[in-house]
């Protein structure tokens, strides 16, 4: 399926010098919406995940459809302030300044394996605060699937060698 064709690019947002990689295009589509949930069930079914971890928010809207099609649970790593209850924290940094993502003490039990999720690849500074939540915790990552992959930006570097899954790329 010819992915690409269904991401719309909105040049200089949301400042100028970005070209947004904007998915609701893809997301309004059910055969495409169906087919990445297939392609990232068919890449790590054999891994036999035993927990879909999303960050806030994009990724809980392709995670939570993965776990579900693998029969396991979703975990949610989310903004700061918006866990209710014991969480562990981690700060990063941004091109400018710094943000913080949060997951419950109790969302990963150690030695479960995970399969990390988000809707785009850039950097990895988001993907990797999310990939040191679940190490903290004693998750096992087995890998991370992502639709779009901004090749230039070369956050696969970070994540070098785990298993990371891109449906489509951009230089
Ligand atoms: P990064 O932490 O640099 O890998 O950025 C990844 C996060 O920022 C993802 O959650 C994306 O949703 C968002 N993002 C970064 N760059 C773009 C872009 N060009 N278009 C759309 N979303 C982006």
């Amino acid at each position: 399926m010819d992915l690409k064709s269904l991401i719309r690019e909105v040049p200089d947002f949301p400042k100028p010098g970005i070209s947004f990689k904007d998915i609701t295009t893809l997301l309004k589509d059910g055969a495409a919406l169906r087919y990445v949930v297939d392609q990232f069930d068919g890449h790590f079914r054999a891994a036999r995940p035993d927990v879909i971890v999303g960050a806030e928010s994009r990724g809980f809207i392709l995670g939570a459809p993965l776990a579900y099609q693998l029969g396991v649970g979703f975990v949610l790593v989310r903004k700061p302030g918006k866990l209710p209850a014991a969480k562990e924290r981690i700060t990063y940094d941004l091109e400018y300044g710094q943000d913080a993502l949060e997951i419950h003490v109790d969302a990963i039990q150690p030695g479960q394996k995970v399969v990390i999720v988000d809707d785009l690849l850039a950097t990895g500074g988001t993907i990797s605060a999310t990939a040191e939540l679940v190490k903290r915790l004693g998750g096992v990552i087995v890998g991370f699937a992502f639709i779009i992959e901004l090749d230039a930006l070369k956050g696969r570097d970070r994540l070098a060698g785990y298993d990371v899954l891109s449906l489509v790329h951009y230089d």
